[in-house]
């Protein structure tokens, strides 16, 4: 034992640390992360249950806004010389970048991440903004309740996915997270604290979604919830060709009796699409508890069903359901820890995985932060699904990563950022890319210019937690601006916060 720590010790000198950091990176994720972010999750999690079982937050929750208020007051008092933004570290945040404006700006210091209430008669909870989806679905479903939009991975914020985007394999029915919002509690620029609904201060309900906390400070929402089964009766079918891949998605996308559709794109010509519905009852012989600890990665597991050509059903429980991409990351652990789906490092510390993306970003270093930036892509696109398998071939030739995650979703008429060309709702396709560009000629800016610019050309829309290279005025063309600068004047945001776009460009991020 001493031996081999010796031997390990001489290996990292002889290599130099910043050599094993960067091309080994597994190392220090496995001997020091993955212990921690065990930590940090019991630690989270006990601190959820206790609050929600002694019902101290909804009397504390009016006493964390005021001290909001109260910091927002005391800015302008100051005489407000600087834009605020919200004092939630840069590494805390699921988007792979820190923003700049953190360590100029103002922070304002939002620490809400509580439960309020679950109201079963009027099917709503009242969240505040830090609660994170591994906590809404621990509570709900075993309430027999559920979020009909459940963004999957755990760390993910109602906060962020109020004011970025949120999207799952329900969407196709219920449209983006922020359509399943009912009411967003906001402290605005002047420190007063408003309510907005589709009826009340409705025109502020509409500019908050993807305007990333520039139009003042989301301190609760309340979102729809419905009844929760016990299984997601699924099925896996493998698809070759292109065209039929994009016709079959299509269809099962359009069919409301399916309440998931997802497709994995393995190749620019194979795919497994999946539908899925919830129910109380499951074939035994036919159970998969895809979230256990020494369970394939989800991913993986789908692949299997295409190398095998074959088409399967499943009963998976609802939460393992939900989460099936967490414990990969949908397919970005497989770069940092290349063995982390082998069989014997599942049943031996699958149990710790994933590592914190916070704690991977806080500990990267500038050279893999570099790294990662010219040869890793990471971005959502959402485009017309009349317009998906153009928009699959573009991603072939411009970038070239598999597997694609397709998700479908319903985009109703509306007069925010984000909303169809005409007046009718129109289904999307969100089509992520994440992993290692497969192109030769892949430069991170050209390339990724190219595909928003194709974006733009389908009335499509890129989602902003990703790295975008747009400029200001190409920005504008894809998102509707009209609502939100006329608030952002009304409501005196423009000495108080930046625009979305200084917020989100290549520039404001490193
Ligand atoms: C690896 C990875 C996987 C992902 N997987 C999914 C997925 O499965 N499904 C999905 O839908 N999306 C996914 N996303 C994208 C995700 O939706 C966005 O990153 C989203 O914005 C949520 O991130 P967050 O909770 O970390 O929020 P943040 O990054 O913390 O917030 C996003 C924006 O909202 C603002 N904001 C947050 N809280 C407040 C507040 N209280 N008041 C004012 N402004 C606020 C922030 O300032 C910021 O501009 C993924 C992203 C990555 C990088």
């Amino acid at each position: 034992m001493c031996l081999s720590v010796l031997l390990f010790l001489l290996w990292i000198k002889v290599k130099g640390l910043d050599y094993v950091i960067v091309h080994q990176r597994w190392i220090f994720v496995c001997l020091f992360l993955l212990p921690l972010s065990v930590i940090f999750d019991v630690y989270y999690y006990l601190r959820a249950w206790l609050i929600f079982k002694m019902c101290s937050a909804p009397k504390q929750h009016d006493q964390r806004v005021r001290n909001i208020q109260r910091q927002v007051r005391e800015w302008r008092k100051e005489g407000g010389k600087t834009h605020m933004c919200t004092g939630r570290p840069g590494w805390l945040t699921v988007s792979l970048r820190v923003g700049k404006y953190k360590k100029t700006n103002k922070n304002i210091m939002i620490n809400m991440m509580d439960i309020l209430e679950v109201d079963t008669q009027r099917q709503v909870v009242r969240v505040e903004p830090l609660v994170n989806m591994g906590q809404i679905t621990a509570l709900l479903n075993s309430l027999g309740w559920t979020l009909p939009v459940l963004p999957e991975l755990d760390d993910l914020t109602v906060g962020g996915l109020v004011m970025g985007t949120g999207i799952e394999s329900s969407s196709h029915i219920y449209g983006l997270f922020q359509h399943i919002c009912v009411a967003f509690e906001l402290v605005l620029a002047d420190g007063s604290l408003v309510r907005c609904t589709e009826e009340e201060n409705s025109d502020l309900f509409h500019a908050v979604p993807w305007s990333c906390g520039t139009l003042g400070f989301l301190v609760a929402a309340e979102i729809k919830i419905v009844p929760a089964s016990l299984w997601v009766c699924l099925q896996y079918e493998p698809i070759r060709g292109l065209e039929n891949i994009c016709r079959r998605f299509s269809e099962a996308s359009e069919d409301k009796n399916n309440t998931f559709v997802e497709g994995l794109q393995y190749s620019l010509d194979e795919a497994v699409i999946m539908t899925g519905t919830m129910t109380d009852t499951a074939e035994p012989d036919k159970i998969n508890r895809i979230g256990l600890h020494y369970k394939p990665w989800f991913f993986k597991h789908v692949e299997r069903y295409l190398t095998e050509n074959k088409k399967a059903v499943e009963y998976i429980p609802l939460r393992h359901y939900y989460h099936r991409h967490t414990r990969s990351i949908f397919w970005e652990l497989q770069d940092i820890i290349p063995f982390g789906n082998h069989p014997v490092f599942r049943w031996l510390f699958g149990w710790m995985v994933p590592p914190k993306i916070s704690l991977l970003k806080l500990t990267q270093g500038e050279t893999i932060r570099q790294l990662y930036e010219q040869h890793h892509v990471v971005q959502d696109m959402l485009v017309p699904m009349k317009h998906i398998q153009t928009a699959i071939a573009r991603f072939h030739q411009d970038i070239h990563v598999y597997p694609l995650w397709l998700c479908p979703f319903m985009l109703p008429p509306g007069r925010g950022m984000v909303h169809p060309k005409g007046e009718e709702a129109e289904l999307y396709v969100d089509i992520g890319a994440y992993g290692e560009p497969g192109v030769k000629h892949f430069q991170a800016k050209a390339s990724c210019r190219q595909l928003e610019q194709f974006v733009r050309e389908v009335h499509g829309f890129q989602m902003l937690y990703a790295d975008v290279y747009m400029e200001r005025s190409e920005f504008w063309e894809m998102f509707d601006g009209t609502l939100y600068h006329r608030l952002r004047k009304e409501l005196g945001c423009q000495d108080a916060f930046p625009e979305v776009y200084d917020k989100i460009c290549k520039a404001a991020r490193h």
